[in-house]
């Protein structure tokens, strides 16, 4: 690992900070981000996107044919640390513009990518289905070849943002015949295709950040493949290596930034008469939380290092991806605890700490365990993947 920076790059450090300091409303601090336990603004945050945009802060690391900054991914590991350090939300697109940057055609990149960069174009992924999450293989959502286009019909879950969305990344069977893995085909979706029908879900949060998706008789013309007709397997796989990774460098910083507020609060709360802070128990509990984010810290750094050296986006992100979702679990059920009864009322109740963010929150948490591949999905790509113990059964 190496944590020195050139010349060039704390100038491109300095150009983000002034960009923050020039735009970034206080009251923006930390809005949007599923770990901050405070609820998004959309209106502003499509703003805060063009802003980013005209600046020529997003999509670091595309080339910038395709209205990216065509920087390195050390730029992106600055901007996302300056990005938490400063609270500001960072627009989503490190998901969807990788895996269309390495498997769409030159045309689909030239249509899609500077317009989803720019905010104008809103995407979301069509890829679970009720039955087919964590086995992302068995997808039914059927995709009929007639002449020049496919016929869809099938029924997808849990796809965030899809009320919004423009376009969706699907994947669908297009061989019935084949083994599981094998007859599958990504696509881009027009979600205002009349066969397309969305259904907001609710959530225990109260929000509706994600959807059902109803597909009937929808027409997705041949030309919308991403990648090739039955090799949609391999397009998945690294559109989860890349969820994974890429949440995992954008977090790190934001996790810092709740544990601070942690201690702060943990100042100011009162427990048998005293700061919670004082009590022995609870700064264990509170020093735990800092031991186990330094390790996080370095570990992605060791993972970043790798990366930087070119090797692929592996098994590593598995380690990563269950260390901080469920370590942001463990600091919310710390928060709820020290707030005693408040910890109950959720944001808009007048007697909420924080305006509820940290009830908010604590229930949010229980999704990130789960989004991007569960714990338990982790846990056996580690052990299999990593320690090399035998598959189960
Ligand atoms: C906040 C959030 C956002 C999401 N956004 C999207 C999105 O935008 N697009 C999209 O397509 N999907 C999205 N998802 C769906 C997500 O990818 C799936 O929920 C996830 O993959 C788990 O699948 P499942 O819900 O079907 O649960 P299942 O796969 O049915 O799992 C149920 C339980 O069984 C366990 N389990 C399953 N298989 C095994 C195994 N082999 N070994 C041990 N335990 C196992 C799981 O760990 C889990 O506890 C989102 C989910 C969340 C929570």
């Amino acid at each position: 690992m190496d944590f020195d920076y050139t010349p060039e790059q704390e100038a491109f450090r300095q150009r983000i900070r002034d960009f923050l300091k020039a735009n970034l409303p206080p009251n923006a601090a930390r809005a949007g981000t599923p770990q901050s336990g405070i609820q998004p603004d959309h209106a502003f945050l499509k703003q805060w996107q063009r802003k980013l945009c005209e600046a020529g802060l997003l999509g670091i690391t595309w080339p910038k044919k395709y209205g990216g900054a065509g920087l390195s991914d050390v730029e992106l590991a600055i901007f996302n640390e300056e990005m938490a350090m400063a609270g500001a939300p960072v627009p989503n697109v490190s998901v969807f513009g990788p895996v269309m940057l390495a498997h769409a055609t030159e045309e689909q990149k030239l249509r899609y990518l500077p317009r989803a960069l720019a905010g104008e174009e809103r995407w979301c992924l069509l890829l679970s289905e009720p039955g087919s999450g964590s086995d992302l293989g068995s997808v039914r959502t059927r995709a009929e070849l007639q002449g020049d286009e496919f016929i869809v019909n099938g029924h997808k879950v849990w796809n965030s943002g899809a009320h919004m969305a423009d376009f969706g990344l699907m994947l669908a069977r297009t061989d019935t015949r084949a083994p599981k893995h094998r007859g599958l085909t990504y696509m881009i979706v027009d979600m205002k295709d009349p066969g397309v029908e969305v259904r907001p879900l609710r959530q225990i949060t109260g929000s509706s950040d994600f959807n059902e998706v109803f597909l009937t008789n929808v027409r997705v013309p041949r030309t919308n493949v991403v990648g090739r007709i039955n090799e949609g397997w391999q397009v998945a796989v690294a559109t989860l290596t890349n969820e994974r990774g890429s949440l995992a460098l954008a977090t790190i910083v934001d996790y810092f930034n709740i544990f601070d507020d942690l201690v702060k609060m943990a100042r100011t709360l009162r427990k048998d008469g005293q700061p919670v802070v004082q009590d022995p128990r609870m700064r264990q509990e509170l020093a735990q939380f800092y031991v186990d984010l330094m390790t996080m810290k370095y570990t992605i750094y060791r993972y970043f290092t790798r990366w930087l050296k070119g090797a692929t986006p592996g098994p590593e992100g598995s380690v990563n991806k269950l260390a901080w979702s469920e370590l942001n679990k463990r600091m919310y059920d710390f928060a709820l605890a020290i707030q005693g009864p408040a910890s109950q009322l959720m944001p808009g109740e007048p007697r909420a700490i924080a305006d509820g963010r940290w009830t908010f929150g604590f229930l949010r948490s229980r999704a990130n365990t789960i989004e991007a591949g569960t714990s338990e999905i982790h846990r056996n790509a580690i052990a299999e993947r990593i320690l090399g113990l035998p598959k189960g059964r």
